[in-house]
């Protein structure tokens, strides 16, 4: 027996995000056998406050019942998510068969097609006092859940685009003063999420912000900047740094990068959703790139047989 035999499959896809979810849905309709390997199910929608642009929900829906009705899905076709984390994608070669070794934490999967919907990482803002804040659990890079915390009063969110935005109305729901931090007086978001901030008497939107070093003392967070602020800057309980993403694919082996950075064409690697799609982020995006690529395998198998 091949060591391929056990773990093979024709079809792997690695995330459950949009993308990945929209793949396995595809799939379970085209009877192709596949395995879905994920962290966390969802993926980045869960954090959303409130999804208004996807069709179907009139009415918006919050990021987490979105992901329920994914979950629903899920359960009535059967399909069944494994719970790992991936650390390396190589090509081999296994009975003179051109397959894909996916490394896990918790064990080894080889296919034929490899799908790759494993969204972006969030940056990082690189300056002194963030790791320690980080250790201490007083900063994150996602929305946060406040419910039993209720020690925190004043919460710092640095950025200026959709998801620190996103993540001050989601937390305004709670008693708590937010402060959105940005460089400039430039608002990256939509407009109509700066308005809702605009007109929220828990938020306050602060320009001119250039992070020096971040210290915490006395159970607060201690911001110095490079520029002086036009208004002095609190003590904060908590910070939530949403200032970009970036892809994430630092698993896949040196030489698979290389093609992919050079051409992003590999035969039968689909990379999909977020993790391709730049400033593109967008749910129905990354679900369509989800069935659109299971459509291209499906041709590709009906040619060959
Ligand atoms: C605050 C916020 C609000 C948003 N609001 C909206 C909105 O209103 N409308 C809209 O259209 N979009 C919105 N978005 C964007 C939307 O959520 C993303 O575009 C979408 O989730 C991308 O889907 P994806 O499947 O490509 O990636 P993701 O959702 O990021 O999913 C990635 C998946 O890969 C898995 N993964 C990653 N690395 C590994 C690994 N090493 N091993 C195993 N699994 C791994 C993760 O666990 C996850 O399951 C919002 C995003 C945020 C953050």
């Amino acid at each position: 027996m091949l060591k391929t035999d056990q773990n093979y499959n024709s079809v792997i896809i690695v995330g459950c995000g949009p993308a990945g979810i929209a793949s396995a849905i595809q799939l379970k309709r085209s009877n192709i056998d596949f395995k879905i390997i994920c962290r966390k199910f969802g993926g980045i929608a869960n954090n959303a406050n409130k999804i208004e642009n996807l069709l179907g929900f009139p009415d918006g829906i919050s990021g987490q019942s979105f992901v329920s009705t994914l979950k629903q899905h899920f359960e009535k076709l059967s399909i069944h998510v494994t719970k790992d984390n991936i650390q390396n994608v190589r090509k081999v070669i296994e009975n003179e068969n051109d397959l894909f070794h996916i490394k896990c934490e918790n064990g080894e999967y080889y296919s034929k097609f490899l799908i790759i919907a494993t969204g972006t990482a969030p940056k990082k803002l690189n300056i002194p006092g963030e790791k320690k804040l980080w250790e201490k659990k007083r900063l994150n890079y996602e929305m946060y859940n406040f419910t039993y915390q209720k020690n925190i009063k004043t919460i710092a969110i640095i950025g200026s685009g959709d998801a620190a935005y996103d993540y001050a109305l989601n937390l305004s729901k709670f008693p708590v003063k937010i402060d959105i931090l940005q460089r400039s007086k430039e608002v990256k978001c939509l407009f109509l999420l700066q308005k809702r901030a605009q007109d929220n008497s828990n938020i306050t939107i602060i320009n001119n912000i250039k992070l020096q070093t971040m210290t915490f003392e006395n159970h607060k967070i201690k911001i110095k900047t490079t520029r002086r602020p036009k208004k002095d800057l609190q003590d904060y309980d908590f910070m939530i740094v949403a200032v970009g993403r970036s892809p994430n694919i630092n698993f896949l082996s040196e030489d698979l990068h290389k093609t992919y950075k050079k051409s992003k064409k590999i035969p039968n690697l689909y990379i999909i959703g977020d993790v391709r799609n730049k400033k593109y982020r967008q749910i129905s995006i990354a679900m369509g790139d989800g069935v659109k690529c299971v459509m291209e395998i499906m041709e590709k198998i009906r040619k060959k047989s």
